[in-house]
């Protein structure tokens, strides 16, 4: 995998370095995710705990777990709200949010999971219309 794959969060505190085989890529769709992102799904990308290192901010890193479901957290930069990578809840997989990744980790999505629960306007926002940026006035 690529030697220098970095990310950070939004404002930029929080940033990390990954080494190592990335397992796995996989878009979810369930509604705890849809919850945590405020989007229609993650895109987390799975590798081995050791394989990332929190270059800096992590003093400003902070850890949630729902409290209804122990396997489910997440750990976001308390200055921005940016998702962070994060251990899994059985604490054998580091999970990387893919958009916080500052390039092409090489890896591609291998699954959209649970997708019977992926948000109803789901669809038709892969159908919209393409645009360079905003959409032109008319
Ligand atoms: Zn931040
Ligand atoms: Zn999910």
């Amino acid at each position: 995998m690529s030697e220098n794959l970095t990310g950070s969060c939004l404002c930029g505190e929080v940033s990390y370095e990954v080494t190592g085989e990335l397992k796995g890529f996989m878009m979810c769709h369930c509604s705890r995710c849809q919850k945590a992102s405020g989007s229609a799904h993650v895109a987390n990308i799975f590798t081995a705990p050791d394989n990332v290192k929190i270059v800096s901010g992590e003093d400003q890193v902070k850890r949630y777990n729902l409290a209804s479901a122990p396997t489910f957290g997440k750990c976001f930069c308390t200055n921005c709200g940016s998702v962070v990578p994060y251990l899994n809840g059985a604490g054998n997989a580091m999970i990387i949010p893919a958009g916080t990744l500052d390039s092409d980790p090489g890896i591609r999505p291998q699954a959209n999971i649970f997708w019977p629960n992926r948000a109803s306007w789901y669809d038709d926002g892969v159908a919209a219309q393409h645009c360079e940026e905003y959409i032109p006035k008319a």
